[in-house]
């Protein structure tokens, strides 16, 4: 069973990559962004909790996420392995699961570090408000707020998996395809 990283600030491309690697590949996609707007669509009181703090462009408390992902390895125990896109974000988040993957015997294979500059996350984002209508998407003081977000808590987490050799940087201001080929020839 395969475990991949999908990491990156707001906006670096991890969604548009995703579907791509997920297809090639065949990888269960796990977006906890994508969970957590299914919960708010829903309104379960794990979507209300969270909605505020997204919309604040803020992160949601360790053990929600964790939780999602854990449901998910459970409910998949078919897959060849899983792309984690969105998920860890922190540097308590890495440690839990590599603590899952322990004890299934698995390990974070690879993480597919997507590196733009923060100029280049507004404009994306920006133009992402236009078409997907996202409300963390629309307003720049919380854009901010997510850049600042993650410096601040998920950045650290480049040392962490550089430090167990599974990290990989891969340049994210080319195009799609160039950005695909790239992660196919890290993977592949
Ligand atoms: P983006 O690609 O713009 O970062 P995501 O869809 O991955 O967007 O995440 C949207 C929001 O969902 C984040 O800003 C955060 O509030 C919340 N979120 C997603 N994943 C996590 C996580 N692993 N830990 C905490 N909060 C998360």
């Amino acid at each position: 069973m395969k475990h991949y990283i999908l990491f990156g600030p707001p906006g670096a491309g991890k969604g548009t990559q995703a579907k791509l690697i997920v297809e090639k590949f065949n990888l269960l996609h796990i977006s906890t962004g994508d969970l957590l707007r299914k919960e708010i669509a829903l309104g379960t009181p794990l979507g209300l909790e969270a909605k505020q703090l997204i919309n604040d462009g803020q992160l949601v408390p360790d053990e929600v996420v964790v939780g999602m992902i854990q449901n998910t390895f459970a409910a998949h125990p078919e897959v060849e392995g899983f792309l984690l896109d969105g998920f860890p974000r922190t540097i308590a988040q890495a440690q839990k699961l590599d603590q899952i993957l322990q004890e299934s015997g698995g390990q974070v294979d690879k993480v597919l570090s997507l590196a733009i500059k923060d100029s280049t996350i507004f404009d994306r984002i920006a133009n992402r408000a236009k078409i997907e209508g996202r409300k963390d998407d629309a307003d720049p003081a919380i854009i901010q707020n997510r850049i600042d977000t993650y410096h601040e808590k998920t950045e650290p987490l480049i040392e962490y998996y550089k430090k167990k050799g599974n990290y990989c940087e891969i340049p994210g201001e080319q195009s799609i395809e160039e950005v695909f080929d790239c992660i196919c020839k890290v993977i592949g």
